[in-house]
């Protein structure tokens, strides 16, 4: 039989989904055929019209809110996902924060968040959904890095740390849960047009379009499209991979 780039019976959990590269992440894989869990924190409206408009477009989403920071909620997701669905396939930790800063004067409440949410959320939702996939043996974890996690970044020490953690947790996630055929890769994107990077300044900016081989900054698109393949069965010879989606910036 041959694989398809196709999810049509599959569930997969995206968490941050309300917007930016979590939106189009959830988008890309509705299109493709999988039911779509759109996590994001409890305050988001943006997260019920993400649902709303897969819904309309012939989609099958729903929009279960929560902390990935914490683990009581993030059982009830996915508990509700279990209910609705019957089953989890595809992970997306998605959720992620910046508090940039030079070290020197960076608070460490604003370290403290990042990595909360960035890293400690990864590991609990790696934690909750192992245990319906190892149930299942099958399943495939997709972790939301950055470049930065591999070359460093002035000013970024709690993201860069967070992402590089994250690249770590790939490995092990990747390690720990293969024998029960559940494979775990992580992305690692450069610089995507999205409201994390608009609030950097146009000297930065500047520097980094300067610095992109494929002249271009990256869409959110260009992340969803990389994730809809590590989720489908084409990628499945693939675990504990890093790749990176960013116009040649590191290499
Ligand atoms: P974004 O537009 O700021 O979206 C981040 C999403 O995460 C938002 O929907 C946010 O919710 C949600 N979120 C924040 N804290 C959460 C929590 N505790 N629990 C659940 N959801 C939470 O950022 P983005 O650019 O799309 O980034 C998405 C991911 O890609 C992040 O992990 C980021 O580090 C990574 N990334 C981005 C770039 C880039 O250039 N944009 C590059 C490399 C990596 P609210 O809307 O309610 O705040």
């Amino acid at each position: 039989m041959s694989l398809q780039l196709d999810l049509a019976g599959k569930t997969a959990l995206i968490t941050g989904a309300g917007r930016g590269i979590g939106r189009e992440i959830a988008k890309k894989l509705s299109q493709m055929g999988a039911n779509v869990v759109i996590n994001d924190i409890a305050a988001s409206t943006d997260a019920d019209l993400t649902a709303e408009e897969i819904n309309a477009q012939g989609g099958n989403a729903i929009c279960l809110k929560g902390d990935v920071r914490n683990f009581e909620e993030i059982e009830k997701i996915i508990e509700n996902t279990i209910d609705k669905f019957g089953r989890i396939d595809i992970l997306v930790n998605n959720a992620g924060i910046t508090k940039d800063g030079l070290m020197m004067r960076m608070s460490e409440a604003d370290w403290d968040d990042v990595l909360d949410i960035n890293l400690k959320g990864a590991f609990l939702m790696t934690k909750a959904v192992s245990r319906p996939m190892m149930k299942q043996r099958s399943g495939t974890i997709i972790n939301v890095a950055s470049i930065v996690g591999v070359m460093g970044n002035p000013g970024q020490a709690n993201y860069v740390a967070s992402k590089a953690g994250l690249i770590g947790l790939t490995k092990t996630t990747a390690k720990e849960l293969s024998s029960r055929g559940i494979t775990c890769n992580a992305v690692a994107p450069g610089f995507i047009r999205s409201a994390m990077t608009d609030k950097l300044s146009d000297a930065v900016k500047e520097e980094y379009f300067k610095a992109i081989p494929l002249g271009r900054f990256g869409e959110t698109e260009d992340v969803a499209n990389v994730i809809a393949f590590l989720a489908s069965d084409l990628a499945k010879y693939i675990t504990g991979q890093v790749v990176h989606i960013d116009g040649g910036l590191v290499m």
